[in-house]
């Protein structure tokens, strides 16, 4: 078999919370089936600002609009697609987001679901130890208020 074509790809998503007292929520999405939550993200179009794909991916994933605060990190992986034998490294930046408005059940068609669950509950929730990583930090600038939240 001949080697692998290497591409790269970049993706720009969201940790977007919503607060009530102590109480802090954020919005996953479901994909494969529904068996797998995860951040909303997706990929940066040409000439387009991580910053402004983020807003757009979380707003067309989970049907929320959101303003961003800061950001969070980047996390990278690579996965393989067996059609055209393509090895994929794949570049992720995540903001956190301030939740402004919308609702879950406008996500969209990507997704096979979007839902809020408490900080605690999506970090059970959440399948990739790098989005964990991400949602950790959130968790500890939230509960700590280390982020200029209103
Ligand atoms: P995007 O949401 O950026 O448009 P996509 O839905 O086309 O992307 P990915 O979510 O990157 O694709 O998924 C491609 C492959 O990488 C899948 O097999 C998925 O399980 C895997 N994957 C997704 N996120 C991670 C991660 N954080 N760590 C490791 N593997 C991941």
């Amino acid at each position: 078999m001949r080697p692998a074509t290497i591409k790269t790809q970049v993706s720009s998503g969201g940790v977007i919370f919503r607060k009530n007292n102590d109480m802090v929520e954020i919005a996953l999405v479901s994909v494969k089936g529904g068996r797998v939550w995860c951040l909303p993200k997706g990929i940066v179009d040409k000439g387009e600002s991580s910053e402004k794909t983020a807003v757009r991916e979380v707003s067309e994933e989970t049907g929320l609009r959101g303003r961003i605060i800061e950001k969070l990190g980047e996390i990278k992986y690579w996965y393989y697609i067996k059609e055209g034998n393509i090895k994929c490294r794949k570049t992720v930046h995540f903001f956190l987001m301030e939740y402004e408005g919308g609702d879950v059940a406008d996500h969209d068609w990507e997704v096979d679901s979007a839902s809020w669950f408490q900080i605690d509950e999506a970090l059970k929730k959440v399948n990739y130890k790098s989005e964990k990583g991400l949602l950790e930090k959130a968790r500890k600038k939230l509960l700590q208020n280390e982020c200029a939240v209103s």
